[in-house]
């Protein structure tokens, strides 16, 4: 039995992601992108794909990292 970092959930098919030598325990999918994904720096919607790097900061597609100001931002194919 494990229980989830996002919500609590005690269950026992939970699983553990590894991340920079971190361990994180999840009941869910959902659970574990909550808490794991990086965020849209200019929408902040959860980033489940590659997203869009712009020097320091990620973004969802390239539309919202043109409108924070890197005009130049492709997504990526
Ligand atoms: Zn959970
Ligand atoms: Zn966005």
């Amino acid at each position: 039995m494990a229980v989830c970092e996002t919500c609590g959930n005690t269950y026992d098919n939970a699983f553990t992601l590894t991340r920079g030598g971190e361990s994180h325990t999840f009941d869910s999918f959902e659970c574990a992108a909550h808490r794991m994904a990086p965020r849209c720096a200019h929408c902040g919607c959860m980033i489940l794909g590659h997203g869009v790097e712009s020097e320091n900061s990620t973004y969802c597609c390239s539309h919202c990292a043109r409108e924070a100001g890197h005009p130049q931002a492709r997504d990526q194919v």
